[in-house]
Formats: structure tokens, C-alpha cells, sequence
């Protein structure tokens, strides 16, 4: 398995050869090639065996969402969502998701907490 940069800025998929592992005393990690950021990396390797090195999971995977107000002719707003899911595999990310009209409100501001709630309930699932 490839590493991959956490910097949501650079996301570089790095082959094991391409990245120099290093033990600080933070404990393992490599600086990414193309943006120079800190990777953690964790021994997964058995005691007084070889080390084995992999990028420890993260928690919250970095989920693309936008969620916005448009404005309507009869000067309400609908919610409106884009949602692209992050995939289990690191640095790639599902085909977009729309929403023109979750719900129409009084406000933008509704409008636009409306949206952040329904992405936040899709995505739990
Ligand atoms: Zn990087």
C-alpha cells in the first residue's frame, strides 16, 4: 500500500520507495517529497521483530461538503448541498453529490444550517 500525504493541500500518493521513514523521537513518520509535511507513521511490526511502518487511520475522513443558500424569486432561499465523500482509500473521493432544493427557508442562514445538518446525518451512516 502506497502512503499518502495527510495535507488535505497535497494528498500525494507516494510509493514506500519514494519516502524516507525516520524515527524522531515523536516517534516514526516521513516528510512528504512534495510538500515537506510531517506524516506520523506506526510500528505495527511484532516486538524485537522488523519494523513494519503504516499510516495510523484517521478518525474523520476529509469529507468535501458545501453547503449554500440560493436565493429565490419570491425571496426565500433553498438549501442546497455538494457532498463528496472521502473513499476508504486515502486521497480519493466519491463522485459528487447534489442537492438543488433539500428545503426551502425564511433565511439564508436557515438555509445554509439546514444543509450542514442533513450532510452531517448522511454521513454519519
Ligand atoms: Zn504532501
Amino acid at each position: 500500500m502506497p502512503f499518502i500525504c495527510e495535507n488535505v493541500e497535497c494528498r500525494a500518493v507516494l510509493a514506500r520507495g519514494q519516502v524516507r521513514s525516520s524515527h524522531e523521537d515523536a516517534g516514526w513518520c516521513f516528510y512528504c517529497p512534495d510538500c515537506q509535511a510531517r506524516n506520523e507513521l506506526k510500528d505495527i511490526g511484532a516486538p524485537g521483530g522488523p519494523v513494519e511502518l503504516v499510516q495510523p487511520e484517521r478518525s474523520g475522513p476529509p469529507h468535501k461538503i458545501i453547503a449554500r443558500a440560493q436565493p429565490l424569486e419570491d425571496g426565500r432561499y433553498a438549501a442546497q448541498l455538494r457532498v463528496q465523500r472521502a473513499l476508504a482509500k486515502r486521497g480519493t473521493y466519491a463522485v459528487e453529490e447534489r442537492w438543488e432544493q433539500l428545503g426551502v427557508f425564511p433565511d439564508a442562514q436557515k438555509a445554509v444550517a439546514h444543509a450542514n445538518t442533513f450532510a452531517a446525518e448522511l454521513l454519519k451512516a
